[in-house]
């Protein structure tokens, strides 16, 4: 019998710290425990505070951590998202659980053989088990994909080696793009409901593409759920160019519409276009929010064509 068998025998190794954390979280705020659960823990916690040494006392804190998260099971919804997923539950041997400062940091990575899967999560989702099942299912989507022979992941992608996309706004579309198709995938295998997993998905890629008429969007956010899945170079490409994404998903569609005032001057005029990469670089730099495909004036180009020959900023 092997760990898939009985999804409870999958190793995972939690820092006792993180596990005392997730714990006390779980008793105090999420897991119906009856009352006495929480005075059953007090009890041993005070018997640990009785021993003499601090270095027997923290090992004793330790042993208790670990041994109560166990008891809980806090780590088995992380083990149940992965013994769904058949082609992801043959390659992990042992979970290492990590603490994430705040949501941004959370995530899955795991090395090319997928034997150790790393899951940074913060204690407050750790210490609830409907949370933690619901997330870990979206993020081992991202593992199985990762570790998948015809997605074509590019480790490193988004580190400082990082060659294919420059800018953070760049990254954050190519997550938006992937987290369509892998809630898409859960929706199909019935554990995301779809209704507001997909309205939440219209809103981002419609935001991602300003000035789009939405029956573009429409075409676009169809294509992503129900067609065939995009490789991982595929999704960089169309982040970096969204114009490019628009082409491939919905041809023959109107694209992004020429807008009257330049977004970033905001004077009225009729040559607001893309500008050529070198100056989309520097003024992207300059407003975060601001991206080619909106466009910018004749006078704002030439602005900053001017600061980047003086190797400054407009
Ligand atoms: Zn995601
Ligand atoms: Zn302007």
């Amino acid at each position: 019998m092997t760990w898939i068998d009985d999804p409870t025998r999958l190793a995972v190794r939690v820092d006792p710290t993180l596990a005392e954390a997730a714990v006390r979280c779980a008793l105090t705020v999420f897991v119906p425990a009856p009352p006495e659960a929480f005075e059953a823990h007090q009890r041993r916690a005070e018997r640990c505070y009785e021993i003499d040494g601090q270095v027997e006392r923290d090992a004793a804190f330790a042993r208790l951590a670990l041994a109560e998260f166990d008891e809980l099971g806090l780590a088995d919804p992380l083990r149940h998202a992965v013994a769904e997923r058949p082609a992801l539950a043959r390659l992990v041997r042992v979970i290492l659980v990590g603490e994430a400062r705040g949501h941004v940091d959370e995530g899955v990575t795991c090395e090319s053989g997928g034997e150790h899967l790393g899951v940074r999560v913060s204690v407050a989702r750790l210490g609830d088990p409907g949370e933690l099942l619901a997330w870990a299912r979206h993020a081992m989507g991202h593992a199985e994909d990762t570790l998948g022979p015809t997605f074509r992941f590019e480790p490193g992608w988004d580190g400082p080696g990082g060659h294919r996309v420059s800018s953070a706004a760049t990254q954050a579309r190519v997550h938006r793009l992937w987290d369509v198709t892998v809630d898409a995938r859960l929706v199909r295998a019935g554990r995301l409901g779809e209704l507001r997993a997909r309205q939440r998905h219209h809103e981002q890629v419609a935001a991602d593409l300003p000035g789009v008429a939405p029956g573009t969007i429409d075409v676009v956010l169809d294509r992503l759920w129900d067609g065939p899945q995009p490789a991982f170079p595929e999704l960089l490409a169309w982040a970096a160019r969204p114009a490019d994404l628009i082409a491939a998903l919905a041809p023959g569609d109107p694209g992004f519409a020429r807008p009257d005032r330049c977004p970033l001057c905001r004077f009225p005029s009729d040559d607001v276009v893309p500008p050529e990469r070198a100056i989309a670089d520097v003024v992207a730099a300059d407003y975060p929010d601001w991206r080619p495909e909106q466009g910018l004036c004749g006078r704002c180009t030439d602005r900053y064509r001017f600061a980047g020959r003086l190797g400054g900023r407009g």
